[in-house]
């Protein structure tokens, strides 16, 4: 099953990645990195295809797609 692992230390909560997600799967959560911004957060395994959308525009590189 796919799934999204995030570097909260790389996240800028800028929702660019929750926006693309044509599933849904990314949403910010409550906790926040060490910059202060809230991390985004993988939501579900089973929503995800594993299309490499949201890898692919974060400006951040914080998001790594396994498959
Ligand atoms: S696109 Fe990258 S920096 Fe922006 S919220 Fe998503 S993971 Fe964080
Ligand atoms: S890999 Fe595709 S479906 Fe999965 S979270 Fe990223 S954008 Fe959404």
């Amino acid at each position: 099953m796919p799934r999204v692992v995030v570097n909260p230390e790389r996240c800028k909560s800028c929702e660019i990645c929750v926006h693309a997600c044509p599933k849904e799967c990314l949403k910010i959560g409550e906790e926040t990195n060490a910059s202060g911004y809230f991390v985004v957060r993988f939501e579900s395994e089973e929503r995800c295809t594993g299309c490499l959308i949201c890898g692919e525009m974060c400006p951040d590189l914080a998001l790594q797609v396994w498959k």
